[in-house]
């Protein structure tokens, strides 16, 4: 009896001290949960200052409307302010001493040699291998040394003066050319000039229509720009930015490796639509054959004929590579109707006889050259300040 006694008080005792336990720990986690909820609060509570800081400099709240008005819209970003380029008159006169640093002496070689006292045939050789040295080509050097010695033996007396008089004429009689250098860019018939801008990939092809852009822009001309060299990817992005800072449009395909000829065309519309004065399209120089540049631009030149007259087509060539951008002057005059020449990198290591060299081969005059890479770097050619570079002048 005693041991049941004893097991009921054990049992009554147990089960009171799990209930009692039991009690005791809900109330301690209902005050933790409390605690910890009270610490996040303290937290949050601590730290206005910082929240306040961070949001005044990251979001802008504006202003209530005052009642019974509509708030405010928000604010595009101003747009970038456009350039305002010189015009193009002029210009060549004041890059003129680039272009006489250029010349490695050619001018100043020549005077020396006619200045001597004595002009023998070892002398008149001389001369003959400076010229074709400042690539004039052979023929033409050959041809300027004839006139040369013809002018002395006439002239007799040979003053420093007289020497420098007579290479500039003859210079002169070389460089100048019957054919208009003016660019063809003037509206017609109700409808934009349309300039079509080819040669080699390398060449200066995109950033001359760049520079050409503001050039025009300049002289307050309206120019629209067509991305039709779709087979470089940076061309269109490059041309863009070209024209993005004077405000000209430029038409480009998103696509790479797009249909030229249906850029060309979309430019050209553009540039109708928008009544422009003028539509600049920049082509792709694959020189792979000449088949596939015949297609090619053959193709670009019909269909933009579709709506309207192509103007002018400006063979660009880098006046650095001598012979082989000869070479390729030939090719792309083969292809298309070349109506000027853009000579580029004039300012560099170029020999200045190429533009007699290139004038003649392709019987087309060079309207601009390239004297920089600076945007307004882009001068319409003038013969007299070009011979007078190059004599030191
Ligand atoms: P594209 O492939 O024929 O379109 O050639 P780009 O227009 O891309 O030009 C090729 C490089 O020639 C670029 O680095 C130009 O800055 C440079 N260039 C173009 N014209 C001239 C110029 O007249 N003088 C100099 N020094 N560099 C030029």
């Amino acid at each position: 009896m005693t041991e049941y006694i004893i097991l009921i008080v054990v049992i009554a005792v147990l089960l009171l001290g799990v209930g009692g336990t039991m009690l005791l720990q809900r109330p301690r986690g209902m005050h933790g949960v409390r605690r910890s909820r009270a610490r996040e609060l303290d937290l949050t509570g601590s730290m206005p200052k910082v929240e306040d800081k961070t949001s005044a400099d990251t979001i802008t709240v504006p202003p209530p409307a005052p009642p019974g008005q509509r708030p405010a819209e928000p604010q595009a970003p101003p747009k970038p302010t456009l350039e305002k380029p010189p015009p193009s008159a002029g210009r060549m006169v004041r890059l003129r001493a680039r272009l006489a640093r250029s010349q490695s002496g050619f001018g100043s070689a020549l005077l020396g040699l006619l200045s001597r006292d004595r002009l023998d045939d070892d002398t008149w050789d001389e001369i003959e291998e400076v010229l074709i040295t400042a690539d004039v080509g052979v023929a033409p050097a050959r041809q300027i040394t004839a006139d040369l010695r013809t002018r002395v033996k006439v002239e007799g007396t040979r003053t420093p003066e007289e020497v420098r008089t007579m290479l500039r004429i003859e210079l002169l009689t070389q460089v100048e050319t019957e054919a208009s250098r003016s660019l063809r860019t003037q509206r017609h018939e109700g409808r934009p000039a349309v300039v079509l801008v080819v040669g080699v990939n390398g060449t200066g092809k995109t950033t001359t229509c760049g520079k050409l852009a503001r050039s025009l822009v300049g002289d307050g001309q309206t120019v629209v720009l067509g991305a039709a060299d779709t087979f470089r990817a940076a061309a269109a992005d490059q041309l863009e930015t070209w024209g993005g800072r004077v405000g000209a449009k430029t038409v480009r395909s998103d696509k790479e490796g797009a249909d030229p000829a249906s850029v060309a065309f979309d430019a050209v519309s553009t540039g109708i639509e928008q009544e422009a004065d003028v539509v600049l399209v920049d082509t792709a120089g694959r020189l792979h054959t000449k088949n596939d540049l015949m297609d090619e631009l053959g193709k670009v030149k019909r269909v933009i004929e579709k709506r309207t007259a192509v103007d002018e087509v400006l063979l660009v060539l880098d006046a650095t590579t001598g012979q082989n951008g000869l070479r390729q002057a030939r090719v792309f005059a083969e292809v298309v109707d070349v109506t000027g020449i853009v000579l580029t990198k004039l300012d560099g290591t170029a020999k200045g006889g190429i533009v007699i060299a290139v004038q003649r081969e392709l019987g087309v005059p060079v309207k601009l050259v390239g004297l920089g890479e600076g945007p307004d770097d882009l001068a319409p050619f003038d013969a007299a300040t070009f011979v007078d570079a190059i004599l030191g002048g």
